[in-house]
């Protein structure tokens, strides 16, 4: 077996070594056809049968109806930043911006290109610690949609109850935290997330996106960035990234195996609140940089005494296998992600590391 440590990097991330070894063979021959499956027409019955089967699986793991569509595209979610204004905010309207954090910021940035920006509500006062309250949060009536992002993946929070925004369309990049548990598609027009995170290997985009929206598509968008023609072509309008697509197939199968959505969750859950239970048990020490409340499960994020301290944990954590742990370069400290693929054993051997660092250290 190849020599497997436990992976906290934040994206692209761990997947399950299940997943890894059964890649690995369709990557040496797929399904007995004597080619790999970088080899495959992605006109191919045997292709179509895997990009139609991926996009059935999120269907059925979330439960969407059938007036959505679930594409697959290119470009990741920074691409889509722009492509949903580019598709939906005419020059003369406003959209409505939740900024929880640098890529928040990111897909704002975009938004001006287009049209006019609304920030509806911002946690930077308090260095993107929490989540705004949304049922503060004044809407723009008759805005063109309202953006949120759903995990910060930076930062270290998540949204847990998501706004209501009436019959304006909600539209979130789930980038880092997409499915990591069932959620109520019927409350979002469009969702968004690069594939590197909780789903599969870097190079493909799950979109899902209300078919009511397809019309009202302006009609100056170049042909590859406009999501009627995916939605029509079924994400097959131009050759798409038959391996990463592959490997989300084989993922979403893998979370089917395990019972679903709700099985995932509850793994998740208890990932996520055994790492938090210790840095709350040892506050002398460690401590975390978001409000309880708004803890994302995915991206734990915390701090040690001093930066001499946060070094050398990172540097006697990769030692012992536990590798990714340094926070985002522009907020400093250590950052654990849990991810959909991240096994529990990982956790327990990150809480005992940590209990022995702080023995040792504090
Ligand atoms: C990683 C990330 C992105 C950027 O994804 P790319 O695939 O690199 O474009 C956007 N939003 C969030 C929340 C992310 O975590």
């Amino acid at each position: 077996m190849a020599k497997r440590v436990y992976n906290f990097y934040p994206g692209p991330a761990t997947l399950p070594w299940e997943v890894v070894q059964e890649a690995s063979q369709g990557v040496l021959e797929f399904q007995g056809l004597g080619l790999s499956i970088m080899e495959i027409s992605h006109r191919s019955k045997e292709f179509d049968q895997v990009i139609k089967e991926a996009a059935a699986l999120v269907k059925e793991l979330l439960e969407v109806p059938d007036h959505y569509h679930v594409l697959f595209l290119q470009g990741g979610s920074s691409l889509q930043f722009a492509m949903v204004p580019m598709n939906f905010l005419p020059a003369d309207g406003t959209a409505d911006y939740i900024n929880t954090g640098a890529w928040s910021k990111k897909a704002i940035k975009e938004a001006k290109f287009f049209g006019n920006v609304n920030v509806a509500a911002s946690s930077e006062d308090r260095n993107f610690s929490y989540i705004p309250d949304m049922r503060q949060v004044q809407f723009t009536p008759g805005a063109a949609y309202v953006h949120i992002t759903s995990n910060n993946t930076i930062f270290g929070t998540q949204y847990d109850e998501f706004p209501n925004t009436g019959d304006v369309p909600l539209m979130a990049d789930m980038c880092s935290d997409f499915m990591w548990r069932k959620f109520d598609i019927n409350r979002f027009a469009l969702v968004y997330a690069s594939a590197q995170k909780n789903m599969g290997p870097a190079g493909v985009t799950i979109a899902i996106i209300r078919d009511d929206l397809l019309p009202r598509i302006k009609n100056d968008v170049p042909t590859m960035l406009n999501y009627k023609i995916h939605a029509e072509k079924e994400s097959l309008y131009n050759t798409p990234p038959c391996v990463a697509v592959y490997v989300v197939n084989l993922m979403l199968k893998w979370i089917k195996n395990r019972g679903g959505l709700g099985v995932i969750e509850s793994t998740n859950r208890r990932k996520a609140a055994m790492l938090y239970d210790t840095i709350d048990e040892l506050s002398g020490f460690y401590r975390g940089t978001v409000e309880p409340a708004n803890r994302s499960h995915m991206n734990i994020t915390f701090r040690l005494p001093s930066e001499d301290l946060e070094k050398q944990f990172i540097a006697e954590a990769t030692a012992q296998d536990l590798v990714g742990l340094k926070g985002h370069r522009s907020v400093g400290g250590c950052r654990a992600s849990l991810y959909n693929g991240f096994p529990m054993e990982g956790v327990e051997r990150l809480v005992n590391f940590m209990r022995e660092f702080a023995r040792k250290n504090g």
